[in-house]
């Protein structure tokens, strides 16, 4: 580990909703694993909930803990067996946050993301969430999740691979077919960036419901047709915006009770919602209406095998992650990250913290 000094800056949270930078030993990458200088990471929702304590003894586990699962870097040291899998020092990479155990039936039939040895020691991490993140000047990662990143996708953007990513998967679990009216609960960035993938899969029409105006505006900049559901009900809406008929996808992004019904409300009969925001309550659901009118409802977990498949698609700009980039921040700045990002009046989409 040349020019690797032992010890780096990380974010650590210390109990919920404290959160302090401190010197800490720089991590050492252990076999078929990489160490990696970490020059951009975005703030996900998951963390602000993950720091608030939202998700206790699960994400995390334990306190402290360093959060951070949206990055990009350089590969500055490799663990044992790391170069068989062609991985150099230099390498830019950018990374993901499930590393599964490759072995279980799951695994094997390529559903990594619901990993049946899900964090079990040795056998599974999930950087960010139960093990480990990148809020810090350096992250260790196994191979399968890192990525290398093409010369034309920056650290910057490098850092929204992963959420982008989750994108693409939302609309693939929602099965958005070319012509397919898709509507959206939520316009952050992941809402935002599955109206994108649902372009890609040929959606004629994304409608975007999200209450904040700065995110609407955002969602209308991108050509998306938006509702805000303070002023009119938006299953009403939708419907009479598709003819009484409802959408043929819906995408759910915000995870609160009132989302997730309107996403099955405004659905049209046969439709498939695919869930990708996750309520800390229970939600009621219209079981009468979901089996008369045969409607679907999956849920999303991270993506599982799109971070490859995603990155020519931001390379090209069908998937703009350059647009979701509202602030810039560096690693000491990471509490005033997160007022940021509460504040509805600061219009935060993706906040890119430098560490
Ligand atoms: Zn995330
Ligand atoms: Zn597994």
């Amino acid at each position: 580990m040349t020019d690797v000094s032992p010890t780096m800056q990380a974010l650590v949270v210390l109990e919920p909703g404290r959160v302090q930078i401190q010197e800490v030993p720089t991590p050492v990458p252990g076999p078929n694993e990489v160490l990696a200088r970490v020059r951009a990471v975005s703030i996900c929702g998951t963390d602000v909930h993950l720091v608030r304590g939202d998700y206790p003894g699960f994400w995390p586990t334990s306190f402290p803990f360093i959060p951070g699962h949206e990055w990009a870097g350089e590969i500055v040291a490799l663990g044992p067996g790391s170069d068989l899998y062609g991985w150099k020092i230099g390498d830019r990479v950018a990374g993901t946050s499930h590393d599964a155990c490759g072995f279980c039936q799951k695994c094997v039939e390529g559903h990594y993301n619901l990993c049946e040895n899900y964090g079990k020691p040795g056998l599974h991490k999930q950087y960010g969430h139960n093990y480990q993140g990148a809020d810090a000047t350096y992250v260790v990662q196994g191979v399968k999740t890192v990525f290398k990143l093409p010369d034309g996708i920056s650290f910057e953007l490098g850092a929204i691979i992963d959420p982008a990513s989750i994108a693409l998967h939302v609309a693939n679990r929602g099965g958005v077919a070319p012509g397919d009216v898709v509507a959206i609960t939520g316009g952050g960035a992941i809402g935002l960036l599955s109206g994108d993938a649902a372009l890609i899969r040929g959606a004629s029409r994304v409608i975007v419901i999200e209450p904040t105006e700065a995110r609407r505006a955002k969602a209308a900049a991108l050509g998306f047709e938006t509702v805000d559901p303070a002023a009119s009900d938006p299953v009403k809406t939708v419907r009479d915006l598709t003819g009484g008929l409802g959408a043929d996808v819906v995408l759910e992004a915000a995870g609160v009770p009132a989302t997730v019904q309107w996403a099955l409300g405004m659905l049209r009969r046969g439709g498939r919602c695919a869930a990708v925001g996750i309520p800390t309550l229970g939600v009621e659901i219209a079981m009468q209406r979901l089996v008369l009118d045969e409607l679907e409802l999956v849920g999303c977990r991270a993506s599982a095998g799109e971070m490859r498949r995603v990155m020519p698609l931001v390379e090209q700009g069908r998937m703009r992650a350059s647009e979701m980039v509202t602030h810039r921040l560096v690693l000491t700045q990471y509490e005033e990250a997160l007022a940021t990002y509460r504040d509805p009046k600061a219009g935060a989409i993706k906040i890119i913290i430098l560490p």
